[in-house]
């Protein structure tokens, strides 16, 4: 059996966002919530997604995310692959999709079937049960506004040989990132940020899987010293 990966053609055009608001009201209005966490959020009793953070409950259900989140999704990477088998070629597609609320929440999930669109399905839900928290800030020396427009220190994430790095920057500065990490950044809500990255560029998903990792590390990490002094001086 050999397995040879392809880059599928105009892959860029598949990037393209997919609008699914009547197809979440819809999805919403069919659910039978299976776990406690997905009773209490269709019956009313849970109405944020900071509750579930914040008393660390696994989403298991996608549409817990569907529910308390307006999320976007955005197919960030497809592979065709060929598989030899006796009977001849068999084609399967691999699938990475993010989904983000461009406002603190992001998710990554991937998945595999032998059609593209059952593939991107599995992958959006799968997404939406690796949802993470992004915390945001000001962070910034040279900047004073104290909104939520970059990340609120440095912060360093890795996958594979990927390694990303992510500093405060002022207002107006912008994504000074690689497009990959740009759209992480924009589905997470931060617009200024300066990157530094290491690691080999053409491999996309790791430093898309990188970034993630960074920006999960903004809610895990205490603030710095530096930081700390300058929200006294306020
Ligand atoms: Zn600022």
């Amino acid at each position: 059996m050999i397995e040879i990966e392809e880059k599928e053609k105009g892959k860029e055009k598949v990037e393209e966002e997919i609008k699914v608001v009547d197809e979440r009201e819809k999805r919403l209005a069919d659910w039978v919530p299976k776990t406690e966490l997905g009773k209490k959020v269709r019956v009313g009793e849970i109405t944020s997604i900071e509750e579930v953070f914040k008393e660390n409950k696994p989403i298991l259900e996608p549409e817990i995310a569907d529910a308390l989140l307006q999320l976007e999704e955005n197919i960030v990477d497809v592979k065709k692959t060929t598989r030899v088998v006796r009977a001849g070629r068999k084609f399967s597609f691999r699938v990475a999709v993010l989904v983000g609320n461009r406002n603190g929440y992001i998710g990554l999930g991937t998945a595999k079937d032998a059609e593209k669109w059952p593939a991107v399905n599995k992958a959006t839900n799968n997404a939406k049960l690796n949802l993470v928290k992004v915390g945001r800030g000001c962070g910034s020396w040279e900047c004073t506004c104290n909104t939520q427009h970059s990340v609120p220190f440095k912060v360093t994430g890795k996958n594979a040989a990927a390694r990303v790095t992510l500093l405060p920057a002022p207002r107006g500065v912008g994504l000074v990132a690689g497009d990959n990490i740009k759209d992480v950044l924009r589905f997470a809500g931060i617009t200024d940020v300066w990157c530094k990255v290491t690691g080999a560029t053409s491999t996309k998903l790791n430093f898309i899987r990188a970034t993630i990792n960074a920006l999960s590390k903004t809610t895990e990490m205490k603030a710095s010293n530096a930081i700390v002094k300058k929200m006294e001086r306020r």
